[in-house]
């Protein structure tokens, strides 16, 4: 029976249910590594031979290269049942907390492949592509608008680009005052990218622990607070879920000592329309496009990372920018075209242009009531998630409110012989992606769960029914079912630290073939 009480699989099926002669299971089709498969003499397309030529590369072009050939339907075939072992933000509920992965409205990528923006080409003259331009120019006014500050950078091509972007911006403004600071203060409940940061511009990092409630003292962060701090970097609200009730008291502080406040904007989806960081007093905050506006991201890109600067940064902000004069847009490109004093630039051309594009198309689809709407309902899912399994499963900070995300530790899991990972390898069988584990550190076991504005109250139902369901086994010692688990996926239980250590980038024939052929 399925959850609606129709038949779907009748019993004595599943008694007889055979071994296959392909290893297939009906749609779950076994697929072999593009190399087993394909033959070099191959080829899906029909080339003339090219006429006889000389060669000018002094005999140093490649012959052999050895890549696998298919036919153009076993090409297609092979990418098509990969792409069904994969599970995406269009196959089901993705609870990851922090990477905010929310529906992407169609609509988004039909204007994104308008000619006018998808045909374009970064080397075409200015006088050629006004539209791209103007787009770029409205899209900065709607990030200034939403964030409360006067200028922004589009060109950062993710969020950690961004971080890197504006604590540029930062070491600029520094060095334009004369001042040569060394440490930059990272609370311990940051994203990794914060101190990854930090470390990369030379900075010395200086961690601040959190308060029992999971949230920043500004008491803590003045006790390290020196003249030789540049910044601060402080995700709000934080990895935790939580709001940062005294970032205003931690922003005069940092200001006063003469530091920067650099904002971690990740989480800005769930306060868009609610609060403007500039009011916050924020000097550099970069927005993930990708998260809060909704574009496609997943396996490392494509991602976009504009940062918004305030009054004291935007003279630094990096080439190339747009700049809006009486009756025109203009890129600038060069620093002695710009009042500016650009610290350089962050990559070749102006950014993910046709992030910008769905961006932009998710905002003016939403307009500024629906955008608060969407904030207001992630963090009504998020906190109805809590609601839901708060009996069951514990929460590190206490039972108050959350933002967007819900974050579990494993006390529950205590004596059950479970653990995070087990229970979120269970959640595959069930047919979820699993919520993000193990982060933030400041949580032993940590499970954190953002559901996003996209689900329905129905899809949100039945999550927390399927959640529930797992805790219960776990908690009735039902242990097969997490220690082996997954049991139903294309691939079981994979060696993840080993992959990421030692990853096996080269394809080469298993011993012993080479002979038999
Ligand atoms: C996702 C995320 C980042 C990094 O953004 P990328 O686009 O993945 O580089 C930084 N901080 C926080 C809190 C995040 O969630």
């Amino acid at each position: 029976m399925n959850r609606q009480g129709r038949p779907t699989q009748p019993i004595e099926a599943l008694a007889i249910a055979p071994d296959t002669f392909t290893g297939n299971r009906a749609l779950r089709i076994e697929e072999a590594l593009i190399f087993e498969i394909g033959r070099p003499e191959v080829t899906g397309v029909d080339l003339d031979e090219p006429a006889a030529f000389t060669a000018r590369l002094g005999g140093l072009e490649r012959r052999d290269i050895g890549l696998p050939g298919l036919s153009e339907p076993e090409a297609v075939r092979h990418y098509v049942r990969l792409s069904r072992m994969n599970y995406g933000i269009d196959s089901g509920v993705f609870p990851l907390g922090s990477c905010t992965m929310k529906h992407n409205p169609r609509l988004n990528e039909k204007m994104a492949r308008l000619p006018g923006f998808g045909d374009v080409h970064p080397l075409q003259p200015q006088s050629t592509v006004p539209g791209a331009l103007a787009l770029m120019a409205e899209l900065s006014r709607w990030l200034c608008e939403l964030t409360g500050m006067p200028a922004v950078a589009l060109s950062p091509k993710a969020g950690a680009h961004g971080e890197l972007c504006g604590m540029m911006a930062i070491k600029a403004a520094l060095a334009a005052r004369g001042e040569k600071r060394s440490v930059v203060l990272v609370p311990e409940s940051a994203h990794g990218t914060n101190p990854a940061t930090a470390a990369l511009l030379g900075y010395r990092v200086e961690s601040i622990p959190a308060r029992p409630d999971g949230t920043v003292d500004p008491a803590e962060v003045k006790k390290h607070l020196s003249n030789d701090v540049a910044a601060i970097m402080l995700t709000n609200p934080n990895t935790c879920g939580l709001f940062e009730r005294d970032v205003v008291a931690i922003a005069d502080a940092v200001h006063a000592a003469g530091a920067y406040f650099y904002a971690d904007g990740a989480n800005f989806n769930a306060i868009v329309g609610k609060v403007r960081p500039g009011d916050l007093g924020v000097d550099a905050m970069h927005i993930n496009l990708h998260k809060t506006f909704s574009t496609p991201h997943g396996g490392g890109g494509p991602g976009a990372g504009p940062v918004t600067l305030s009054a004291a940064l935007s003279d630094f902000a990096p080439l190339p920018y747009v700049v809006t004069d009486a009756d025109s847009v203009r890129l600038v490109e060069h620093a002695q075209d710009g009042d500016g004093k650009p610290f350089g630039r962050m990559c070749a051309f102006h950014g993910q242009a046709g992030m910008f594009v769905r961006a932009m198309s998710y905002m003016l689809a939403h307009g500024s009531d629906g955008m608060r709407q969407a904030s207001e309902d992630a963090v009504l899912n998020a906190n109805y998630v809590k609601a839901g399994l708060r009996d069951l499963m514990s929460l590190p900070f206490g039972d108050g409110p959350c933002m967007h995300e819900v974050l579990f530790d494993d006390r529950w899991l205590e004596g059950t012989g479970v653990s995070t990972l087990d229970f979120a390898k269970a959640m595959i069988d069930e047919g979820y992606h699993p919520m993000t584990m193990y982060f933030p550190l400041v949580v032993h076991g940590a499970m954190l769960i953002e559901p996003t504005e996209s689900e329905s109250k129905a899809s949100l139902d039945l999550f927390v029914a399927a959640l529930r369901a797992l805790t219960m086994a776990a908690k009735r010692g039902d242990i097969a079912r997490f220690s082996g688990a997954p049991y139903y996926a294309p691939r079981r239980r994979l060696d993840e630290t080993r992959a990421a250590r030692a990853p096996v980038l080269r394809w080469s024939k298993p011993a012993g073939q080479e002979a038999a052929e």
